[in-house]
């Protein structure tokens, strides 16, 4: 059996069109080459597939991918059919004709690679089936679903284990992508891989471009943020269904080709949604978080946030979306007072235990610690899955454009002051037309012009105002009254800024909001830039990949990736040879494509 590095690579070159593995890649193959179980914890889009699928290529036999991700299934043996890869998929979308033809090909061993739902493999007869089998491999994708706290639990694959004991030699592969050690280690001791080698990677999404947004007219901030991304797919996701409606349909007017995708929503046109996002180019999702579990579309290009997320993990996991494929992606969050004050008397009001409040509590102010930071947000967010990021990242807002922070110290005073004054009953809205001194109806209706702290705000404008309660909330020194209308009241820690012994700095509200991003500075997306004369180029390569993927009912991505498109675009191989050594070119692309690709070449340059 081969199962040297060179060949490895050698695979890694001929079929995947590769030059190189990235990160622990090599080490992983090597070590399931050789017969021996692992553990593999990587981000999303760290390249966790090529881990089994070359070692499926070195070692005799089919290996056996066990995913709970059917509707992913035929896309990854789509995928792997481009490559020349021998792969099939079996779960319970196919018809029993089908079903009983990809048994009979598993039997004649047709197959490399065979994708499995969990139930499937574990019904007798498949594993009797199993037994007449080489196998090469178990790949257990997705491996945190053995985890009772994620929210992907699958009770079947906690059976799972019963492969180590009924194949003892067979090497197991298990991955994740979710980071924390609680879930490392249920999942180790569920599908017994005490004696399995464990590869963690870092989390870090170099190519992702953190931001947060203080929120001021969230549409218009969200129109302004898909300008940079004309044309491009990406997620929008909202915290509730109506929401979703009301956005989508908002953007659609606007022009932009936006889908709504719920679980409120009719399940054949919720699919029918999802698969067009899958398929065509450019589409724009508009989302409740039950969408993008299984989104294996390598180009998004970006993830946008019109509401908090849940926890700062639920925020990594969702934004880790965008930008699989390695090339530029950017993660927005528009947020502002509202939010926090929503978020809050939904913990609070709701029905949960004093444990589960706490704990619910506990991440937002996590998430608040990191939507208010100064620092730069990459080492903030990975530090949430103890990961030390050394420096400061060059990718984020924070970074590319540093906050200045101000002594607010007065300014706290005078506002924790104008809150108690008033009864610890009143909004933001309210509180800041005391303190600039207004001439409201509500002023006038409680008598507030009598107040000691009407008035006594005027330095500062309103929009900063909204910045300082929105801060003095989210650092806990100002809480929201969930029983009543959202009112905000001390808490204990407000105590010792009120009486002058606590120095508070905020961070200065920035004019981001203003700016149109579209004009580039400070608001400019993450994108590739390219050569000028490299543009007509890839735009013909482009429109002929669609001709091909239209050909097939194959989403564009799966037959070369955008990086693939405009390697070509700036190295404009001219034979056969030469097109081979671009990144993404395997043999099998090579002789599908080669030809039409190199004429598309010849012309794009004559023209
Ligand atoms: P994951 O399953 O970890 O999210 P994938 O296996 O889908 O990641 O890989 C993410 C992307 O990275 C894919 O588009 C894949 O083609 C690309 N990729 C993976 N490994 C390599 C590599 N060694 N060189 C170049 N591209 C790679
Ligand atoms: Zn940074």
């Amino acid at each position: 059996m081969l199962s040297t590095p060179p060949a490895a690579r050698q695979t890694l070159h001929r079929v995947f069109g590769h030059s190189q593995f990235r990160g622990e890649q090599e080490a992983i193959v090597d070590h399931v080459v050789s017969g021996r179980d692992c553990l593999v914890l990587m981000p999303t889009g760290g390249g966790k597939s090529l881990c089994y699928q070359v070692p499926a290529l070195l070692r005799e036999g089919t290996a056996i991918v066990v995913s709970p991700l059917i509707a992913l299934m035929q896309d990854q043996v789509e995928a792997l059919e481009q490559l020349g890869v021998r792969a099939a998929f079996l779960n319970s979308s196919l018809s029993t004709e089908a079903a009983s033809a990809v048994e009979r090909g598993l039997l004649n061993g047709d197959y490399d690679l065979l994708y499995v739902a969990p139930e499937r493999l574990l019904m007798q007869r498949f594993l009797g089936l199993l037994d007449r089998c080489t196998i090469a491999l178990f790949a257990i994708d997705e491996a945190h679903c053995v985890s009772q706290w994620g929210h992907d639990f699958r009770p079947e694959y906690r059976e799972l284990n019963l492969l180590h004991e009924r194949w003892p030699d067979v090497p197991r592969i298990a991955l994740t992508a979710t980071a924390d050690k609680p879930t490392r280690d249920e999942i180790v001791e569920r599908l017994g891989l005490q004696d399995a080698r464990q590869f963690i990677s870092s989390f870090d999404r170099p190519n992702i471009r953190y931001r947060v947004a203080q929120k001021d007219n969230a549409r218009r901030q969200l129109l302004d943020f898909l300008a940079t991304h004309k044309g491009e797919a990406g997620i929008v996701y909202c915290l509730s269904r109506k929401k979703v409606d009301e956005t989508a349909a908002f953007l659609c007017q606007h022009g932009v080709k936006a889908l709504p995708y719920h679980a409120g929503m009719d399940a054949a046109k919720r699919s029918a949604n999802q698969r067009r996002f899958l398929r065509e180019e450019g589409i724009v999702i508009v989302a409740t978080i039950a969408f993008g579990m299984g989104i294996d579309k390598p180009d998004v290009r970006f993830v946008a946030h019109m509401d908090l997320p849940k926890s700062i993990e639920g925020y990594y996991q969702e934004t880790g979306r965008a930008g699989r494929d390695g090339d530029p992606a950017d993660a927005w969050l528009c947020y502002g007072l509202g939010d926090v004050v929503m978020l809050q008397k939904m913990i609070d009001g709701g029905e949960a235990s004093d444990e589960r409040r706490w704990l619910e509590r506990r991440k937002l102010d996590t998430l608040l610690g990191y939507c208010e930071s100064t620092r730069c947000r990459r080492q903030v967010l990975l530090s949430s899955f103890d990961e030390i990021y050394p420096r400061d990242c060059g990718n984020c807002d924070n970074c590319l454009e540093p906050v200045q922070t101000w002594d607010a110290t007065d300014a706290a005073r005078k506002a924790l002051s104008c809150v108690y004054r008033s009864g610890q009953r009143f909004g933001a809205a309210h509180l800041i037309d005391i303190l600039r001194g207004g001439n409201t109806e509500r002023i006038v209706q409680f008598g507030h012009q009598q107040l000691s702290t009407f008035g006594i705000g005027q330095d500062i404008d309103a929009r900063q105002w909204k910045g300082v309660f929105r801060q003095l909330v989210a650092m806990g020194l100002l809480e929201v009254d969930a029983e009543g209308y959202g009112g905000l009241r001390l808490t204990d820690a407000s105590r010792p800024v009120l009486k002058g012994e606590k120095t508070v700095f905020l961070r200065q509200e920035s004019e981001r909001v203003r700016t149109k991003s579209t004009r580039g500075g400070s608001g400019a997306s993450a994108t590739v830039a390219m050569a000028a004369a490299d543009a007509p180029v890839f735009e013909a390569l482009h429109a002929l990949r669609a001709d091909l993927a239209r050909e097939q009912n194959l989403p564009a991505y799966v037959i070369f990736h955008d990086a693939t498109l405009r390697e070509m675009a700036a190295q404009r191989p001219r034979t056969l040879g030469e097109l081979g050594r671009i990144n993404g070119v395997g043999l099998s692309k090579l002789e599908r494509y080669g030809p039409q690709v190199l004429a598309t070449l010849q012309e794009a340059e004559a023209a």
